[in-house]
C-alpha cells in the first residue's frame, strides 16, 4: 500500500469446505463497501491453494508461492481441512506454512455479543461480553518439536515439546499490552499455567510483570487457564483483553466464540506487527464439511474478519461502518441457523450489502 493512496491488493484464498462460500460473501460485501464509500479501492487476486491441490500435487503451496504472496497488502483466508487429509497435514501444509515464515506472531481474536443475537449465557446481553484474545502464534505448544519412537509398540514414546523464547514471548506480550491500552477499559488478563508448568509458564509470568511496568495506565491481572474458563462463563464483564499461549488461547477463543453466540461469527487476524510481511485474516471456524454447499454457512465471521482487515490497513471508518451494518442486519433478525435464524448465506450477504448502500 502507498501511504495515503487508499488502494490495496488483497490475496484471496478460500481453500476448503465452506471457505469459498464465506469468502465469496466477504468479497461481495467489501466491494459494496468500496463502491458505496468511494473512500478506498481493493484489488483481489485469487489463490486456489487447497486440500484439492494437495491431493493432486502433494503440496499445498506451489514452488515460489510464498514469494508471490508477499506483494499483497493482506491475505483473506477461508478455512483449510478436508475429511480425507489428516488435520495436522492440512494445518501445517497451508495455514502454518504462511503464518510462520511471514512472522505473523500475534493472533488477535475479538469477541462480543452482536446486536440482535443471543448468548447461551442466560443473563448476558450485548455489551456484557466484549473481549480481545491475543494469542501467541509462532511457537509454544505448537512449535512442532518432539518425536515418536517405537511406533506402534506397547512401549512407544512420544514427546510434544513446548518452546518458549524470551524474544517471542516478550514481543507478543508487549503487543497485547498495546491492544489493551488502545481499548477503553485498559485492562489485561495474563493467562498461564505456571503452577503446573514450571519452566516456560514461569518465564511468561516474569516477562509479563516486566512489560507491565512500561504500561502504567493498563491494569493487569493474572489467571491460571483453568480458572479463566470459569471466569469467562461466570463474570464475563470482568474481562477485557486476554493474552495467552498458542494452545491456551486457542482453547479460550473457541469458548469465547461459543459464549458470544456461535463459532460462525468470530474473526481472527494473524498479524505481523512489524508490517514487513502481509498479515492474514480469516474467520475462526474451520471447513465445516457437514454444511458445505448447502448455502447455510454463516458469513458474519468473514464480514467481521473483513472489518478487522480494513482496520489493519488503516481504513477505520470503513471497518466501523461494516460492523454497524452487520449488526443492523442481525438486529433485524436476518441471521443464519447457527444464530437461531432461518436465512441463508446469500440472504444475509444481500442484506448487509443493501444496508451498506443505504448507510452512505
Ligand atoms: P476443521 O476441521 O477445518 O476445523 P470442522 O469441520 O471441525 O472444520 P468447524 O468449522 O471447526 O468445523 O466447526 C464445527 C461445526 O460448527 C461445523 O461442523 C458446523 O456445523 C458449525 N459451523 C462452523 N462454522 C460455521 C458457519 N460459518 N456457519 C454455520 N455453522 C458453522
Ligand atoms: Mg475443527
Amino acid at each position: 500500500a502507498v501511504p495515503g493512496k487508499h488502494e490495496y491488493s488483497i490475496a484471496c484464498m478460500p481453500a476448503d469446505g465452506i471457505g469459498p462460500e464465506v469468502i465469496g460473501a466477504g468479497v461481495e460485501v467489501l466491494k459494496a463497501l468500496s463502491e458505496a464509500s468511494g473512500a478506498f479501492k481493493l484489488h483481489f487476486e485469487d489463490y486456489d491453494w487447497s486440500s484439492e491441490t494437495y491431493k493432486k500435487l502433494g503440496k499445498y503451496i506451489p514452488d515460489g508461492g510464498l514469494e508471490s504472496l508477499k506483494k499483497h497488502d493482506a491475505i483473506l483466508f477461508g478455512a483449510v481441512g478436508a475429511p480425507d487429509v489428516p488435520d495436522h497435514i492440512s494445518l501445517w501444509g497451508l495455514r502454518l506454512a504462511i503464518c510462520q515464515p511471514f512472522q505473523q506472531y500475534a493472533n488477535v481474536r475479538p469477541t462480543r455479543i452482536l446486536q440482535g443475537t443471543e448468548s447461551p449465557l442466560r443473563k448476558a446481553k450485548t455489551g456484557d461480553l466484549d473481549w480481545v484474545i491475543v494469542r501467541e502464534n509462532s511457537e509454544g505448544e505448537y512449535a512442532g518439536q518432539g518425536g515418536r519412537s517405537h511406533v506402534g509398540m506397547p512401549w512407544e514414546i512420544s514427546t510434544e515439546v513446548s518452546v518458549f523464547t524470551r524474544h517471542c514471548v516478550e514481543r507478543l506480550i508487549r503487543f497485547a499490552y498495546e491492544v489493551a491500552q488502545s481499548r477503553p477499559k485498559k485492562h489485561i488478563t495474563v493467562v498461564t499455567k505456571s503452577n503446573a508448568q514450571r519452566n516456560g509458564m514461569v518465564m511468561w509470568d516474569e516477562i509479563a510483570a516486566q512489560v507491565a511496568k512500561d504500561f502504567p495506565d493498563v491494569q493487569t491481572d493474572k489467571m491460571l487457564v483453568d480458572a479463566m474458563t470459569c471466569r469467562m462463563v461466570l463474570q464475563p464483564q470482568s474481562i477485557d483483553t486476554i493474552v495467552a499461549t498458542n494452545l491456551h488461547a486457542d482453547i479460550l477463543s473457541d469458548l469465547a466464540a461459543a459464549l458470544a453466540g456461535s463459532i460462525g461469527i468470530a474473526p481472527t487476524s494473524n498479524l505481523d506487527p512489524t508490517r514487513q510481511n502481509p498479515s492474514m485474516f480469516e474467520p475462526i471456524h474451520g471447513s465445516a464439511f457437514d454444511i458445505t454447499g448447502k448455502g447455510v454457512a454463516n458469513p458474519v465471521g468473514t464480514f467481521w474478519t473483513a472489518s478487522e482487515m480494513m482496520r489493519w490497513l488503516g481504513e477505520e471508518e470503513a471497518a466501523d461502518r461494516l460492523m454497524q451494518c452487520v449488526e443492523a442486519v442481525c438486529g433485524n433478525g436476518i441471521m443464519t441457523r447457527d444464530l437461531g435464524g432461518n436465512a441463508g448465506t446469500k440472504e444475509v450477504t444481500d442484506a448487509v450489502c443493501a444496508e451498506i448502500r443505504r448507510s452512505y
